[in-house]
């Protein structure tokens, strides 16, 4: 099945939702531009005809007044003419009549134009004809005065000579007047036409904005809907090849499920194939039907009316069901019920959706009685393995030795009542904490991680499968050592280790006493010949590596024999115990000070050459000779001092010492020979002469 594009759809909508927006704003903007432009333009227009009204108004108003006037100052011209040129009294009071009138009707227009609104200039212009027209009206009266007098000639001399000319300057500063007012009527005219034009550009530039923003609306309108064609295209062939999928899941679904309709009483109104085939009835026989024609009443009806209230409620219901075919017989189906919601809010029918799992089922019986007798097994080896536990723990807990096992991370994991009692921890103390911490020295305990960790990766170790004396510790911090046995066992896939630790103080102990014995004379408490003789070869092979001085002194008491025949044995004995304790707080720490056997003594001086030797010797011997020897007395010693010389081993040594003894004892006793001193070996009988 394709997957619908996630984005297409939102487009889409956007698109639906913004082509009439544009539509609704874009001409609504295209209106209101109009209609403002439009609105500007007519108020632009009618304020200019009204400033063009009044201005006309007032300009006609102020023409027809200087016409009138002009026209009223001509007619008493020619009225006061008539007057003058007729005889007949009737014509001259009518002239005259006629005269007086329009002298009215000049007068009305004047006060007429004075009201009007004027021009600095014009208002001159008026002062200047209201000052010609006083200098002309008592002349006009003059003439009027002649002509009722009958003096004509007079009166036609004065027209002539005075009238005339002063309402010629009056008509022509109203000349003037209408000229100026004639000039600004045009100039307001002309500004009045440009106000006009402004108008109408605004008009056609209002008009053609309109124009380009609805093409521009129209523009973006049309390419909007194409989209709007094309998401809609796109989602139509979307909506085609789902149907298509539809259907192939529906032959999918029909292929592999048990599909059934039925209504909210649980009759069935619909079934598919696989409906058939697996309960073994026909659609017909199914139609119509209550769904428990299939029960099987294998399951309680506690699981049903679980259905019920479920579907009921609208909510769908998965579960396995086990129902009856038509020939008797049970098979296993996975269910989920659908309820159809109507406009009501409640279900109108329900649709159920089943897959046979009666193969699995028959498998999950099988596995499930494998696994009961599996479980069984396991009782029966948990029980055997219990008492193979209890029998261990009961050896472990009565063995006098600690047994104690650690996991691949060295955290204890056993520790019985002997462990308990050797180190001094309670098990509940120990248990899943470092055994190495616990009871490791601190000195060893880098040396015992690094170990262990080798032993942790390979279950390898120098220790495993051997037993061990190691120190270890107490609680108290007191160390102690210990007999360990260690071997190695693999526990899912870890090693872990066990150790059998005996208490080895008391045998170290004996170890040591015995080691004592055999190293110490038992009389003196000096080391004895066995241990002068490793000390010896120690020393010389040092004195050989790095040429360093070695000398030795040998010393014999003089005249032993005596003091035994005379103080008897054991005064004898306390006499070589008293002299060991002279000799040995003499010399130094670094010396060896050794019984040789008999009466006879050996110090070995590392590090001092022959003189040096020499000196002590002679130190000794006056020490010794000044000592008092209890019940004894004075008791001397003769010396044999000799220096290692390179090549010389240890009988050479000897030798040479022994013969300076000897050639001290010749020599009178109670002194001092070295090999310096000493002639050279003469034979091996010297000493046997001694
Ligand atoms: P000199 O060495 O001066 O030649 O005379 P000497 O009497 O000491 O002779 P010699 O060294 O031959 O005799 C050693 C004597 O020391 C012999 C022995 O009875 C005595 N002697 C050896 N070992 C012991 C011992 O452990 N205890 C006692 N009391 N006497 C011992
Ligand atoms: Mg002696
Ligand atoms: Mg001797």
């Amino acid at each position: 099945m394709p997957t619908p594009n996630p984005t297409a759809l939102p487009a889409l909508t956007e698109t639906r939702a913004f082509t009439p927006r544009v539509m609704r704003w874009g001409f609504g903007a295209v209106i209101c531009v109009i209609v403002f432009i439009t609105a500007l333009s007519f108020w632009r227009v009618e304020v200019g005809n009204r400033a063009m009204h009044e201005i006309t108004s007032h300009e006609q108003a102020m023409v027809e007044m200087l016409y009138r006037m002009q026209l009223a100052s001509h007619e008493r011209n020619f009225a006061l003419f008539g007057a003058v040129h007729t005889d007949d009294p009737f014509v001259q009071d009518r002239e005259t009549q006629r005269f007086y009138a329009q002298g009215a009707t000049f007068g009305a227009a004047r006060m007429q134009l004075e009201q009007l609104t004027l021009t600095e200039a014009e208002r001159a212009l008026l002062t200047q004809q209201h000052r010609q027209t006083t200098v002309l009206m008592p002349l006009q009266h003059r003439v009027i005065q002649f002509v009722e007098s009958g003096q004509h000639a007079e009166a036609e001399k004065m027209m002539i000579n005075q009238v005339v000319p002063a309402q010629t300057r009056m008509v022509g500063t109203l000349t003037t007047l209408l000229e100026e007012a004639i000039r600004r009527t045009h100039e307001h005219a002309t500004a009045r036409r440009k106000a006009q034009d402004r108008a109408t550009i605004l008009l056609i530039a209002g008009g053609l904005a309109g124009l380009l923003l609805t093409w521009g609306i129209f523009v973006l309108a049309t390419r909007k809907m194409s989209g709007l064609v094309s998401h809609l295209t796109d989602a139509s062939e979307r909506l085609q090849a789902s149907n298509l999928d539809l259907q192939f899941q529906k032959l999918a679904l029909d292929e592999h499920n048990i599909v059934s309709i039925t209504d909210t009483h649980g009759n069935i109104t619909a079934v598919n194939d696989k409906f058939c085939e697996v309960s073994q009835y026909s659609r017909e026989e199914l139609l119509g039907q209550n769904h428990r024609l299939l029960k099987s009443g294998q399951q309680p009806d506690a699981l049903f009316d679980d259905l019920w209230v479920t579907i009921s409620a609208g909510k769908v219901w998965d579960g396995e069901i086990c129902n009856q075919r038509k020939d008797g017989t049970f098979y296993w189906v996975a269910s989920t019920i659908l309820p159809f919601i109507g406009e009501d809010g409640v279900p109108s029918r329900y649709v159920s959706v089943r897959t046979d799992i009666t193969t699995i089922k028959e498998a999950q019986q099988v596995l499930e009685r494998s696994r009961n007798e599996l479980e069984q097994l396991v009782q029966i080896r948990t029980g055997e393995l219990a008492e193979r536990e209890e029998v261990l723990h009961s050896i472990t807990n009565a063995a006098q030795d600690a047994v104690v096992m650690i996991d691949a991370a060295g955290r204890v994991t056993y520790w019985n009542p002997a462990a308990e009692l050797m180190f001094g921890f309670a098990e509940a103390e120990v248990a899943g904490k470092n055994l190495h911490e616990l009871i490791v020295p601190e000195r060893y305990l880098e040396r015992a991680h690094a170990g262990f960790s080798r032993f942790a990766a390979s279950g390898e170790g120098p220790s495993i499968g051997r037993t061990t004396t190691l120190r270890a510790k107490h609680r108290t911090g007191d160390e102690f050592p210990v007999d360990i046995s260690l071997s190695a066992i693999k526990l899912r896939g870890q090693w872990s280790a066990v150790g059998i630790v005996r208490d080895a103080t008391e045998r170290v102990q004996i170890e040591e006493r015995l080691k004592q014995l055999a190293t110490t004379d038992t009389l003196t408490g000096l080391c004895n010949r066995r241990c002068f003789d490793g000390a010896l070869a120690r020393e010389i092979e040092r004195a050989a590596r790095f040429s360093s001085p070695l000398s030795l002194i040998l010393f014999d008491i003089d005249h032993f024999k005596r003091v035994n025949d005379t103080f008897g044995h054991q005064t004898g004995d306390r006499v070589l115990t008293q002299l060991a304790v002279t000799v040995g707080n003499t010399i130094r720490t670094v010396d060896l000070f050794a019984r040789w056997g008999g009466e006879e003594f050996v110090v070995l001086l590392p590090g001092s050459d022959l003189n040096a030797a020499r000196l002590l010797a002679e130190k000794l011997r006056m020490a010794l000779e000044k000592q008092p020897f209890s019940d004894v007395g004075q008791v001397t010693c003769s010396f044999g001092v000799a220096e290692y010389a390179s090549g010389d081993n240890m009988d050479a040594l000897i030798k040479k010492v022994d013969r300076c003894l000897y050639h001290a004892k010749a020599s009178g006793r109670n002194r001092v020979e070295t090999s310096a001193t000493t002639p050279l070996p003469e034979d091996a009988e010297d000493r046997k002469q001694r």
